[in-house]
């Protein structure tokens, strides 16, 4: 098993991705603290998902934007588990709007989420993994923070804003051997895309050269090669999963 008597974080790990991480991690044997806003029956549910695969989990109610409320859960953490090795930074919402249209609102809390939690998460768990010597960090761009879309300036912005700070991170860390990277996935079938009209998600998917979405579990194995010593000397890389799409 390659994640075999580690630990990580995963944040918003209540649903999609970051499920789909959280029990690709479990089944390569990782102990597993992972965080939605709130502790309802599906976190619940979750924690004994992953704990039947035979590692230690526990679900945190934590908003990772908010910088006390994640300094808060990586203490609960540690104190719980003892150490993280792994930290993968999932959490992200949408609001889309064209420009013309969109309100500072909707510009803010996009970027206030998916930006500023990797902010947020990164400050919280760098003072152990420096104090450890060792420490693998995968945040979740997208394709589309670095090749741009309609209607998304905001959500563009934060997963462009992801990579920018992930690589000065990578700077930063690389002489205590703790590793940033990014995995940008393309389009990928989960709750945060299941509003798009068929349609268009037909009109989407013929032009991807693999002519169909990633799965969740996709972009998970993706964050299992990062967070491994598989990628020992691998950091500072945006791993584009996205079917072959051309922009990214
Ligand atoms: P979902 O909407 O399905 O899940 C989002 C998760 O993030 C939920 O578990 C949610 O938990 C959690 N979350 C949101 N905001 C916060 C917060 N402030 N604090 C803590 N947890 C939070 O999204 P996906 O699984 O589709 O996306 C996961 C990541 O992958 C995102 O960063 C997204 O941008 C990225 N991505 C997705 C793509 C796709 O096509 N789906 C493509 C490219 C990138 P809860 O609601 O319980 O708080």
């Amino acid at each position: 098993m390659l994640l075999e008597h580690k630990t990580a974080i995963v944040t918003g790990a209540t649903r999609g991705i970051g499920h789909a991480i959280a029990t690709r991690f479990a089944k390569e044997g990782c102990n597993v603290a992972f965080c939605g806003r709130t502790r309802n029956d599906k976190m619940i549910a979750v924690e004994d998902e992953l704990k039947a695969l035979g590692v230690k989990a526990k679900g945190y109610a934590a908003d990772v934007a908010d910088y006390q409320s994640a300094q808060e859960f990586v203490k609960a953490v540690l104190a719980d588990f003892g150490s993280v090795d792994i930290l993968i930074n999932n959490a992200g919402i949408t609001d889309d709007s064209a420009v013309k249209r969109m309100t500072e609102e909707q510009f803010d809390r996009v970027v206030g989420t998916n930006l500023k939690s990797v902010f947020c998460m990164t400050k919280a768990i760098q003072p152990s993994m420096w104090k450890q010597g060792h420490g693998s960090i995968v945040n979740i761009g997208s394709v589309v923070g670095i090749a741009g879309n309609y209607n998304q300036a905001n959500y563009a912005a934060s997963k462009a804003g992801i990579i920018g700070f992930s690589k000065s991170c990578a700077k930063e860390f690389a002489a205590r051997n703790i590793r940033v990277n990014v995995v940008a996935p393309g389009f990928v079938e989960t709750e945060m895309t299941a509003d798009i009209p068929k349609e268009l998600m037909d009109t989407w998917c013929s032009r991807i050269p693999m002519k169909r979405p990633g799965t969740p579990d996709e972009v998970a194995k993706c964050c299992v090669f990062l967070a491994s010593d598989m990628s020992s000397y691998i950091t500072s890389v945006v791993l584009p999963m996205c079917g072959g799409m051309e922009d990214a």
